[in-house]
């Protein structure tokens, strides 16, 4: 009933050469994905992994936004700038902006605001770190982040969410989740979804799962029902490594 969704983040790698070499490589070996395929890159190769997707189904995504239209928030980009680029999705609250750059469940709220007032989609990232999951707090925490995050929305703005559960002690750490762990949080997400949308829409949206992904693992991790896909780091770098996990992202 879910579209699977297998998203690449790519955070900090690639220059538009090397961005040009991976996409010769991947566009062949995908042309026959079941699932949708993204690929978040940094800002500087929005524009020409755009140009080389052209003719495909590959979507194209950012991995930050501001929340403001415009104005002085130097090194910043705007909604607008990303729209411009006819980009189609943009990663909002990934641990690392969060744990870096001071990102908070305000300022997720606004960005993902941001995001859907210029029909840009966003693919929300939560999850716990180890000390709250050592702690107990894994259900509290993501219940906090989808309530602010989310709060203030309308029922029809989560047909353009995606959100991704991503445990931070499993991000570019080779220790994912198990299938049953990661099922079983992303059932408790849609749990949490239920008690602030009607059924049709919280079980229409999508949950990837993010976490040391990888092709050995996504087998067994995309055969789980609550697993709607996955966002990939670390996995996604290499043409051939990343093209293995989008043939396991069936629909
Ligand atoms: C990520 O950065 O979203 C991620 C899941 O990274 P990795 O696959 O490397 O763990």
């Amino acid at each position: 009933m879910r579209t699977p969704i297998i998203a690449a983040n790519w955070k900090m790698n690639k220059t538009q050469k090397e961005a040009k070499v991976f996409l010769k490589e991947l566009i062949p070996l995908i042309s026959d994905a079941e699932c949708e395929v993204a690929l978040c890159v940094p800002f500087t190769g929005l524009a020409v992994v755009k140009r080389m997707v052209k003719g495909t189904k590959i979507k194209v995504g950012a991995q930050n936004v501001h929340f403001a239209e415009k104005g002085a928030y130097t090194g910043e980009i705007s909604a607008d700038m990303l729209k411009e680029l006819k980009v189609d999705y943009v990663i909002i609250g990934h641990s690392e902006r969060r744990q870096y750059f001071g990102e908070t469940d305000e300022s997720v709220n606004k960005k993902i605001a941001a995001c859907l007032a210029k029909k840009l989609r966003p693919i929300v990232c939560v999850g716990e770190t180890l000390e709250e999951r050592e702690g107990g707090l894994t259900e509290k925490v993501l219940e906090r982040q989808i309530r602010e995050g989310f709060r203030g929305f309308k029922s029809k703005d989560f047909d353009k969410i995606v959100i991704a559960y991503e445990p931070v002690w499993a991000i570019g750490t080779g220790k994912n989740a198990t299938s049953e762990d990661a099922n079983a949080t992303i059932g408790y997400i849609r749990q949490v979804l239920r008690k602030y949308l009607p059924k049709s829409i919280s079980e229409k949206v999508r949950i990837q799962y993010g976490g040391s992904m990888n092709s050995g693992n996504v087998k067994e991790l995309m055969s789980m029902p609550e697993i709607d896909g996955g966002l990939i780091g670390s996995a996604s770098l290499k043409a051939e490594e990343f093209a293995k996990i989008v043939h396991y992202g069936r629909a």
